[in-house]
């Protein structure tokens, strides 16, 4: 069997070893006879997943007695409006933290609900950092603070989460959740599409403060679009999207055995370490648009010295069975998105290669 090295930014490569369990259970799923995605959502089987799965969350991050795990269709970009559809009374306003593309978009969907501001941006400096608590404008009684923990596209990453005072604290961590121990307790809620770090496409995870769920004023929310549905249904309201959160729960569980989160932060950083440490060493020819304190260890986003040289390292990269490094289109250069799964290897691999194009090219 062939493996790649997998750069994709998302869809992104999972752990092999959740893979090869669906792989060997995938025609007949713990002697049902049946596949995961074939059995009923309401059978014995299937409810001990999903459970596991959320059971797995709380005990990874720590999370206290009052979050509930919530898995939800429409990935990060329907928590977007969902959020503000909950959370953003009439006449309230919510404070986002602009670090670009993604808290833009969360941002668009709250100004057609309802009032939000600008706590925070960076966009003076092209979004290349992320806004220190220093320069943050909190409003004392904004509804909540939207902060993104990792910005996929331009390569940032909080390394320390702002201090929200009184205000209850949001954080979509699509890029970056499970990457290392966190306080996930100073959050209120805390949400993510899976498909970057924590399993396939087709589903969102949100941990949610039940007692914040319990007093939002809800009377004009469509049922399925009220956070309190899928918190007093299990996430089992409707039919949730089982061979996702399955796949979820066995990424999980490897999270779980390298380790937990200490595992992964200490893998994430040697690889992470690999790249920019690269940078230093050949800053004639790679080069980090990212200022050093906010540089993400989850996408590491890197400029070569001209466009036509990044052309062809993306090229010839696919030759040495590396892909996805291309930058978003958005914003160009390369990016490498080296996630929880990405293996130590995969990095090293791929800076053998870098060293290898500077000499060819340079
Ligand atoms: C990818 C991404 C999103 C959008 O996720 P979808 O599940 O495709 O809607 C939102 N926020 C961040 C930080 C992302 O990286």
């Amino acid at each position: 069997m062939y493996r790649s090295w997998n750069f994709y930014a998302g869809p992104a490569t999972l752990p092999l070893e959740a893979l090869e369990q669906a792989r060997d259970e995938f025609l007949d799923w713990e002697g049902t006879g049946m596949s995961v995605m074939e059995i009923s959502h309401r059978s014995k089987q299937y409810d001990a997943v999903h459970h596991e799965a959320m059971s797995l969350f709380k005990e990874l991050l720590g999370l206290d007695e009052d979050f509930e795990v919530l898995f939800v269709q429409g990935g990060a970009s329907t928590q977007f409006a969902m959020l503000p559809l909950n959370f953003l009374p009439q006449g309230a306003s919510a404070d986002y933290i602009n670090t670009g593309t993604w808290s833009a978009k969360a941002m668009k969907e709250a100004n057609i609900l309802g009032s939000c501001r600008e706590a925070g941006s960076s966009e003076s400096s092209g979004f290349t950092r992320v806004p220190t608590q220093g320069e943050l404008d909190l409003d004392p009684n904004a509804a909540y603070l939207h902060v993104t923990s990792n910005n996929t596209i331009k390569g940032t990453q909080f390394h320390q989460f702002p201090d929200p005072g009184q205000v209850p604290m949001v954080g979509d961590m699509s890029s970056d959740i499970l990457w290392r121990p966190i306080n996930a307790n100073s959050f209120s809620m805390i949400y993510a599409g899976a498909q970057k770090n924590i399993g396939p496409s087709g589903v969102a995870v949100v941990l949610v403060r039940r007692s914040w769920v319990e007093k939002a004023t809800v009377d004009r929310v469509p049922t399925m679009l009220r956070y309190a549905t899928h918190l007093d249904k299990e996430s089992l309201y409707n039919t949730p999207p089982s061979f996702s959160i399955y796949m979820v729960r066995n990424v999980l569980r490897w999270v779980k055995a390298q380790g937990g989160l200490v595992g992964m932060e200490a893998r994430n950083r040697a690889k992470g370490d690999l790249l920019y440490n690269l940078f230093e060493e050949m800053p004639d020819f790679f080069r980090s648009p990212v200022e050093k304190a906010s540089r993400s260890y989850m996408n590491v986003v890197f400029r070569l010295p001209s466009e036509e040289l990044e052309a062809k390292f993306v090229a010839d990269a696919t030759v040495n069975g590396m892909f996805g490094l291309k930058g978003h289109r958005s914003v160009g250069g390369c990016r490498a998105s080296i996630y929880n799964a990405m293996a130590p290897e995969g990095v090293q691999a791929l800076v053998d290669f870098m060293k290898e194009f500077a000499r060819v090219n340079g």
